[in-house]
């Protein structure tokens, strides 16, 4: 799978970066499907409550309203316009999933409510002034596929 971020996303994504330090940030992916796998990242959702130096934990209700804004501007147009996935930071560790973040995404897209079919993890931070960014796609199978990240402009 092939994901692609926006120029703004990426600078949006920096900012927050520099402003949050060592504490752990995140929010949703939510996006548009180019072709089969081949995704754009329209838009990351900045979660208002951040995380602690090694934790990021997802605010339920912030997600479900800002998922509910994507929808509304994109016209319900699901087949196009659709949640991607997850994305939060490491400011303090690599740029891969911890185990917790493994068992988090499995639990997530093996949930009976989980109505798409993947669900992408991002995990980025910020070296000096490198944005370091890697990301995984969880499928309810229990797979977990390397995704290759493309500045898209
Ligand atoms: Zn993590």
């Amino acid at each position: 799978m092939r994901l692609r971020l926006p120029a703004d996303q990426i600078t949006n994504l920096r900012d927050a970066l520099q402003r949050a330090g060592t504490r752990e940030i995140g929010g949703q992916i939510f996006g548009e499907q180019l072709a089969p796998s081949d995704f754009v990242a329209t838009e990351l959702t900045f979660q208002k409550r951040p995380g602690t130096f090694a934790r990021f934990v997802v605010d339920i209700i912030q997600a479900a309203r800002d998922a509910m804004r994507f929808f509304d501007r994109t016209a319900h147009r699901y087949t196009r316009y659709n949640y991607i996935g997850e994305w939060h930071s490491h400011p303090s560790f690599a740029v891969r999933p911890s185990d917790i973040d493994v068992a988090a995404m499995r639990r997530l897209v093996s949930d009976p409510e989980f109505k798409g079919g993947f669900a992408v993890l991002l995990i980025t931070r910020l070296d000096g002034n490198s944005l370091n960014c890697g990301a995984w796609l969880f499928d309810p199978i229990g797979s977990i596929l390397a995704v290759t990240l493309e500045e898209h402009s």
